[in-house]
């Protein structure tokens, strides 16, 4: 059986991780998370001070992501979309979340002012959303609300049955 490959992106704190890891565990799909699998095979290309976090080797993650793409069926989560081959992906979901909601869960996070400060403006000019678009063909990219617990189920139930009827597509 063939299986879609999706991508959740978004701003940080827009709800990628949980989304993707409930999306993940009701619909069988393996999931990826590009921020662990950077860390844990230390794929990073430099450091960045101002925001005080390691920065990926984009490259490398996408040779060491390859075969799991390449057989189908990955729910893949991360801030950045612009760097993975256009193919990899059946649908891209962007989450959109709203600046005084996103703010609380990125202070919550102890982000320092300035990250905290560009990640809402990130959020605001809808960075993400643009770059998906510049990055994978218009009508497979989706923008979901994820400002509560009722969206964010919401959204499980939607891409669910995007799955299912991708499925029965391609699978004739
Ligand atoms: P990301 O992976 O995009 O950085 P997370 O999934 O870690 O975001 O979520 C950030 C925080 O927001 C977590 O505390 C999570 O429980 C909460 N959260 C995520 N999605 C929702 C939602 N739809 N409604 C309410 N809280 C949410
Ligand atoms: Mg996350």
């Amino acid at each position: 059986m063939v299986l879609p490959n999706i991508l959740i992106t978004g701003t940080p704190g827009v709800g990628k991780t949980t989304l993707g890891k409930e999306l993940a565990s009701r619909s069988g799909l393996k999931y990826i998370n590009v921020g662990d699998v950077a860390r844990e095979g230390a794929l990073y290309s430099g450091y960045d001070e101002e925001y005080d976090c390691p920065i990926s080797d984009e490259e490398k993650v996408v040779d060491e992501l390859e075969n799991h793409m390449t057989e189908g069926g990955v729910t893949v989560d991360y801030h950045g979309c612009d760097f993975f081959p256009e193919w990899w992906f059946h649908a891209v979901f962007v989450l959109r979340t709203d600046n005084s909601i996103l703010y609380k869960r990125l202070e919550t996070r102890g982000y320092n002012e300035k990250k905290l400060r560009d990640n809402i403006k990130c959020e605001i000019c809808q960075v993400l959303y643009e770059e998906a678009m510049l990055s994978y063909r218009e009508d497979i990219v989706h923008q979901l609300p994820s400002n509560t617990p009722e969206e964010l189920e919401e959204n499980i139930s939607q891409i669910l049955g995007w799955i299912e009827q991708w499925v029965k597509d391609h699978n004739l």
